[in-house]
């Protein structure tokens, strides 16, 4: 390696870059709380966990100790009481303290998969889970995606069959690419309960549960997928073999499990946009903190305008994705708080705006991880800049949990009202 000037970019450069005018109080104390809590993982905790596939469970254990995976649940359940417009400000600052996606997926799921279960679930099933899921005892996972459905949800095929007696069902099928499902006590798990045959809409029929994952039982096995980016958390193919689960597993009402869902992908949405903001802000942080010092031709490289300019370009089009996705989660939260979300216009107007954010967002961070690595030239490839870790990252947002092409489809077809594609 060559030698450089300075080898503390990281610490020179000024780490937050974004520019915080009009956003709420509430938010810039969960911004600078959070940000405290991951100065205590630097880079190379996550380039080691990263390196070695291991998952940062102290991270988890610190989020959860000072009560943050409870931001969005109800303070009757043990909860902050706050909406998606602050978890989204907290994915956003975890990914942008460095710890990038892995930190992230690290403990999301934790956060969106809950809203479903908050909104419908038993009192008797939050009683335990949610305190335990806040605390940290358990961790939670998003069973969702399968091989043979991918984007088209409701043609999932995996079953939960309702024994004879009442007593429970039986899951069979397999889920892929299931975040945490290593390290997850719950599975908030989509499973079909009356076959697509018999259901007047593909999207009735189908039911949710959340479920223990018990390795000690008969009919539940997982894969680790060896993956790109995020290493340090784990993505599993997950195999159900008639896995007996009990019926007090059911959330809300048998076959009305994806309008339930939806909650949670709503949310989710939101928060993937702020976690591609937070990559984003990081990679390009760390790339004028780099452009300002090192020195080719006797100039720094920033002085080129050949280096500034993509930089400048990329910094304008995160500070733009960032004002869609933070109107997008207060209408999630105007729409939670209002039960029910108004008229038919207001949904597909909040629905519209979450779709978008994720997509500007996600190609916002994918810009600036990408010139974030150029402007390092060949230091942008080793892995102690960080930058070639946030880049494979960054390519998550683009594909989960919606792809591009999709909100692409969708945009053409629910707004400017064109034929349907597919
Ligand atoms: C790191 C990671 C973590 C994940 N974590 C979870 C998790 O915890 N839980 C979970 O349930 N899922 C998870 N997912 C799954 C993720 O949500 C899916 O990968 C995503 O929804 C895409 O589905 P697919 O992979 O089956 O793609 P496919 O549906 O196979 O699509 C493949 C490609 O074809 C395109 N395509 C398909 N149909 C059309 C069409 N009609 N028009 C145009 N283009 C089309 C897509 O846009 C995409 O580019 C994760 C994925 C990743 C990569």
């Amino acid at each position: 390696m060559h030698a450089l000037p300075r080898r503390d970019f990281s610490c020179t450069s000024p780490r937050h870059i974004m520019e915080t005018t009009g956003f709420t109080e509430n938010q810039l104390m969960v911004r600078e709380a959070v940000g405290q809590i991951c100065a205590d993982f630097p880079n190379t905790y996550w380039q080691e966990h990263d390196q070695k596939e291991q998952d940062p469970s102290d991270f988890h254990a610190a989020m959860a100790k000072a009560g943050w995976l409870g931001i969005a649940l109800p303070e009757a359940l043990g909860g902050s009481g706050l909406g998606i417009s602050e978890a989204t400000m907290m994915m956003q600052a975890i990914t942008e303290s460095g710890a990038g996606m892995a930190g992230a997926q690290a403990i999301h799921a934790n956060v969106y998969a809950t809203q479903p279960l908050a909104r419908f679930g038993t009192r008797e099933q939050l009683r335990e889970t949610i305190p335990n899921i806040i605390s940290g005892k358990w961790r939670a996972c998003f069973g969702v995606t399968e091989p043979n459905a991918g984007l088209n949800t409701l043609g999932l095929s995996t079953t939960a069959q309702r024994l004879p007696d009442g007593s429970g069902y039986r899951v069979s099928g397999q889920k892929i690419w299931i975040t945490c499902a290593q390290v997850a006590s719950k599975m908030i798990l989509l499973a079909r309960t009356t076959p697509l045959e018999q259901v007047r809409r593909p999207s009735e029929g189908l039911s949710l549960f959340c479920i223990d994952l018990d390795r000690s039982q008969p009919g539940l096995e997982m894969r680790r997928i060896k993956k790109m980016g995020g290493r340090a958390v784990d993505a599993n193919e997950v195999f159900f073999d008639g896995y007996s689960i009990p019926s007090d597993t059911l959330i809300g009402e048998e076959g009305r499990g994806f309008k339930m869902i939806l909650h949670g992908m709503n949310a989710e949405r939101c928060l993937l946009a702020g976690e591609a903001l937070g990559l984003g802000y990081a990679a390009l942080a760390k790339a004028a903190g780099y452009a300002r010092e090192r020195v080719v031709f006797g100039r720094p490289i920033g002085q080129n305008q050949g280096v500034a300019h993509p930089l400048a370009d990329a910094y304008m089009r995160l500070e733009a994705a960032k004002l869609a996705t933070y109107h997008a989660a207060r209408l999630y939260d105007m729409a939670a708080a209002a039960a029910g979300g108004g008229g038919g216009g207001t949904r597909l107007r909040a629905a519209s705006s979450r779709t978008r954010a994720k997509y500007v967002a996600a190609e916002a961070a994918f810009a600036a991880c990408e010139r974030a690595v150029l402007a390092h030239g060949g230091m942008g490839y080793a892995a102690e800049y960080d930058v070639e870790r946030w880049l494979r990252e960054c390519l998550v947002p683009r594909i989960a949990p919606v792809s591009r092409e999709m909100i692409l489809n969708y945009i053409g077809e629910k707004v400017l009202r064109l034929p349907r594609s597919y």
